[in-house]
């Protein structure tokens, strides 16, 4: 099963739940028991520095020597 986070419109609690997908609009919150609503996932916008690592001036860093 994957795991959601949600956040309180109450209080602002976060916590996480292993919950199936089409029963994540039953969740509420364990601190008050409020609505919760579904954060989105963040680890799409991690590492978008790749690539060019090179500044010039220095050796390939492998097959020469
Ligand atoms: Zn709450």
């Amino acid at each position: 099963m994957p795991l959601y986070e949600f956040r309180c419109d109450t209080c602002a609690e976060t916590f996480t739940r292993l919950i199936s997908w089409d029963r994540r609009g039953d969740v509420r919150c364990p601190h008050c028991g409020g609505a919760v609503r579904q954060l989105l996932s963040t680890f799409s916008t991690a590492g978008t520095q790749s690539g060019g690592e090179s500044p010039g001036g220095g050796c390939c860093g492998g097959s020469c020597g």
